[in-house]
């Protein structure tokens, strides 16, 4: 179906906001889509929820979250970028895996069944989109989803 991604974000970043406040993390939006985009709205809100969701919580309380939204060449940019500590370079090749989490005790303790990105990935090439990571230790984290904006055959 056509969804006014506008809505979905703004649906899925007033439920986000509460959990990042609470937290003392701060929560930033920029950019801007004015597009529908032809999508299930369930799974990419799932997708949505748990990129937002893993930059909240492993990044400390005094981090910093922050979603672009931008469309272009006729595909929506949504990227989800944090300040937390980044991922160790040998475990981004199984990152997408099943189950898999990063060794350490700062997850360890904070549930999670290690499934959000492989579950999101599967979605998002259902779409004909893709979901990239980028992450620096120390650094901080980045996710970048891609999807077209019209359905492809
Ligand atoms: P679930 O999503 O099933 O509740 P989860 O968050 O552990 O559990 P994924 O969303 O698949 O599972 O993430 C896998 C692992 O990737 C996480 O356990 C965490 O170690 C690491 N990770 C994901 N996002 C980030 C991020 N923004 N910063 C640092 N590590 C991350
Ligand atoms: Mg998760």
């Amino acid at each position: 179906t056509w969804v006014p991604f506008a809505e979905l974000l703004a649906e899925i970043t007033s439920v986000l906001e509460l959990e990042a406040e609470l937290k003392g993390t701060t929560l930033a939006m920029t950019g801007s889509v004015q597009e529908e985009v032809y999508c299930d709205r369930v799974r990419i809100k799932q997708v949505l929820i748990n990129l937002l969701g893993n930059a909240i919580r492993y990044t400390p309380p005094e981090g910093r979250v922050e979603v672009s939204v931008s469309v272009g060449l006729g595909k929506v940019q949504v990227v989800v970028r944090d300040d937390g500590p980044g991922i160790p370079p040998e475990s981004l090749p199984y990152l997408f895996d099943r189950f898999y989490r990063v060794e350490g005790s700062r997850n360890r303790q904070s549930g999670g069944m290690g499934l959000g990105l492989a579950i999101a990935k599967e979605f998002v090439e259902a779409h004909s989109g893709r979901l990239q990571v980028k992450s620096e230790l120390g650094e901080g984290t980045a996710f970048t989803l891609i999807l077209p904006l019209f359905p492809v055959s």
